[in-house]
Order: C-alpha cells, then structure tokens, then sequence
C-alpha cells in the first residue's frame, strides 16, 4: 500500500485549502526557479527518465511526446502547451479532484511543463459541466498571477508565461486531443485527421502538445522527488502512482491515488470497502473507463493495475476508472446503455463510427432482450471489428470494445436470453 508520504497528492479529499499558502506547505512551488535554472531539456529528460505515461488514458510516454516539440520555436508559431481537463469519460472524476483541491499543482506543473517544451503559454481546455471547477481554478490562476508565479518572470524563473482557462460546451468528443484544438479555435469539436499531428500543426497552426491535467500536476513532485523515486513505485514501462477512481457496486465508492501495478482486488477491498456482498458477488469490472472492455471475476482476480497486465487480457487501463459490476448487474443491458452513450457523442465525421455505433447499440439493445440469434453475435463482432481501427479517432474504437469485451465473456449470457426468447416465442406462437 501507498505510503502517506508517498502520495503526490496529499488534498484529495479537500480536508486542508487550495490556496497557495496551504499549497506550499505541502510542497507546491518549492524551489521551481531552482528547477527551471537545469534547462528545458533537463525537465524532458527527468520525465523520460521517470517513465511518465499519459494519464489520459492513452498512455504514451510524457516525455517523448514533449521532446517531438521544436527547439528553436518560429517566434510567430509559438509552442503551445495545452491541459486536456475535459474529463467525461463514464467513471473518471479525478482530474475534477485535483483542480478542486490541488489546482496549484495543475499550475506549477503548466509552468514547468510548458518551459520544458519552449511554450511561451498553455491553455487549460475544462468540459463545460465543470462550473464550479472552472471558478476554482480560475481562483488559483488569478492567485498565482498576484503572487507572481505565473506571467513575466513566472516564480521568479526569468521566463514569461501565461496560463489561460478556457471552457468547453459539454461535448465528450472534445476530450479528444485534436477535437479538442478544434473546440478551443473556436470551431464545432471534430476531430481531425492525422498527420499532421499536434507537434507540427497544433492549436492555431501552431506546434501544439497536449496533456491530461493528471498528467501535468505530476511533473512537480517527479522532478523535486526524483526519477528514481517515481520509479520505485509500479513496475517497467508501467512507472509511478496513479489515481483511480472505484465506483459501482463497492461499499464506499472513491478516488484514491496507489502504486500502478497494485492488484485489482487488492484495491477494491483496502480502499473501497470491498465488493457489494463479498469478493464472490462480483461479476465483472470495467477497469479504465467505459472506453474498455469489461473483465469477468476469474480475471479480476489475480490482475495488476497497470498498462501492460490489462492489455494482456485484453482490457485496458484508459484513465483507470474502475467500474465495479456484482451479481445484480444485468450486464447485456448494462453494455448496451454504454453503446447508447457512444451513438450519442459520436460527431458523426466517419460512417463505420456514425453508422456502426448505433448499429451496435441498437442490436445489443436486443440482445438484451434475447431478440435475436446467435448467429446475429457473430456478426455483431464482425461489425464491432470494421468500426475498430477504422475511423478518423479513438472513440470508433471506445465504441466497439465494450461490445466485444461482451461477447468474449458474456456470450453465454447473450445465448441463454436468446434460447429463453425463442422458446417463449414458440410457445406463444402455439
Ligand atoms: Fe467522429 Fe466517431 Fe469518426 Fe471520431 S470516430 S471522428 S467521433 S465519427
């Protein structure tokens, strides 16, 4: 278990002030000209070194993705550093903790990751339902402002930076990275096709990175702390603490940060009270969001929490929201409501997305019913299986892996309300 001392973020929960006086006492902005004084390429390489993964749920290295950034920026194509805080992906709410209760690590993170990449700015792009996160952390913006940690010679460092918040309008595909600079130009949230990537042609043609907003707040500690240190925790490739957040049928729902690689089970029962009715109630778990498939008991019993172990059985971490599912859940119709949401948020840009995800709801809808066949399941995952990696973004593939994780582990489930239904039907037909 997480060391108390060990946890980067100690105000999770709110219990102490988010302001900058109750900020530094628990480390924030200690020492950042100091920081800075190693250089830009120092800050990448400690990032590189600590094995920092997107905690967006992409998962790709920090560091390389800050090092695809020019080093001798055009003055009139500045780099841009820009915060993806557009968290609306089923089960996740910890970037909305820390920007409650730690947005001050969100700042300094902005600063020491934008002088990192040469980015005279960043902007933070926050999803619209976020209100009262979004005043919040303004707050802390204007804070540090005043205080003079951000703007000409942010914390004292000698560099200009600024850091501008900006809202989104509700729109799940806007936490799409590239949807995302389409939002934040001002222009309807779709997202693009790729090359160029962001590094090239980013917000406003300019060279663009983007990062989650967990992703961001970590930089801090990692670089006071150490690479070493971060690595101490989780396993290779799969480096660090991480938060996730237990929802579902638990005992005490939460946001806890842990060691990556920690056992589900084990952080199901020491954090969240176990499940519903003992260990043995469960019947499956979504582990990272509702963009991946779920995973029966038999495999949650013995699986890590990290990148690697739950893309071995064929899963995911994604942003590490662990939706919890006991024996009462229906779970055909449980992954036919998760069908509904992506038809719903698609942008409708590419057909295999905007036809085939309300395909598939439509169809697991009835499948959850038993109107259907079993021959009518294979062809559901063929389709599952032309939407995925056949569309301009991910969310073609969001949509087609809840069904497929589906079919892989419930088949049975789906056959038996077949069976059920036909012979029902005969009977009533008699
Ligand atoms: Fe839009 Fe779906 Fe295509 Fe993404 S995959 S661009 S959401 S239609």
């Amino acid at each position: 278990m997480l060391d108390d001392k060990d946890r980067i973020f100690r105000n999770l929960y709110g219990f102490q002030g988010w302001q900058v006086d109750a900020a530094r006492k628990r480390g924030d902005w200690d020492g950042t000209a100091k920081l800075m004084a190693n250089g830009p390429d120092w800050i990448v390489e400690q990032i590189k070194a600590a094995g920092l993964r997107g905690r967006g749920g992409a998962g790709f290295p920090a560091g390389v993705k800050w090092g695809f950034m020019p080093k001798q920026p055009d003055p009139a194509r500045p780099n841009t550093l820009v915060i993806n805080a557009d968290e609306s992906e089923p089960g996740t709410c910890k970037d909305r903790e820390i920007m409650r209760h730690e947005p001050h690590k969100l700042i300094e993170g902005a600063l020491l990751a934008g002088f990192a990449m040469r980015a005279p700015h960043a902007y933070i792009y926050i999803r619209g339902e976020y209100q009262a996160e979004a005043r919040r952390l303004q707050a802390a913006i204007d804070e540090a402002y005043d205080k003079g940690l951000l703007g000409k010679n942010a914390a004292k460092s000698g560099y200009d930076f600024d850091l501008y918040l900006h809202q989104g309008a509700g729109a799940y595909i806007c936490g799409e990275e590239t949807a995302l600079l389409e939002s934040l130009e001002g222009n309807k949230g779709q997202p693009r096709i790729k090359p160029p990537f962001p590094a090239n042609v980013g917000v406003w043609g300019y060279p663009t990175t983007v990062n989650n907003v967990e992703t961001i707040a970590v930089v801090p500690t990692i670089l006071r702390r150490g690479a070493t240190w971060f690595t101490s925790f989780g396993r290779e490739r799969n480096a660090g603490t991480k938060i996730f957040c237990i929802s579902g049928h638990v005992e005490r729902p939460c946001n806890v940060e842990e060691a990556m690689s920690i056992p589900l089970k084990e952080l199901i029962e020491r954090h969240a009270g176990g499940v519903r009715g003992g260990w043995d109630n469960l019947l499956a778990v979504i582990p990272g969001g509702s963009s991946v498939p779920c995973i029966p008991k038999s495999v949650c019993d013995d699986v890590l929490m990290d990148f690697d172990a739950l893309k071995e059985v064929q899963s995911g971490l994604g942003t590490a929201a662990v939706i919890v599912m006991d024996k009462s859940t229906d779970i055909v119709r449980a992954i036919a409501r998760i069908s509904y949401f992506y038809k719903h948020e698609s942008c409708g840009q590419c057909t295999p997305c905007r036809e085939g995800a309300g395909w598939m709801w439509r169809v697991v809808n009835r499948m959850a019913e038993g109107r259907s066949s079993r021959e009518e399941i294979d062809m559901l995952w063929d389709v599952s299986k032309q939407v995925e990696g056949h569309t301009i973004c991910a969310l073609g593939d969001a949509a087609a892996w809840p069904v497929q994780g589906l079919i892989r582990h419930f088949r049975d489930e789906i056959e038996r309300r077949i069976d059920h239904y036909t012979a029902a039907s005969a009977v009533a037909a008699e």
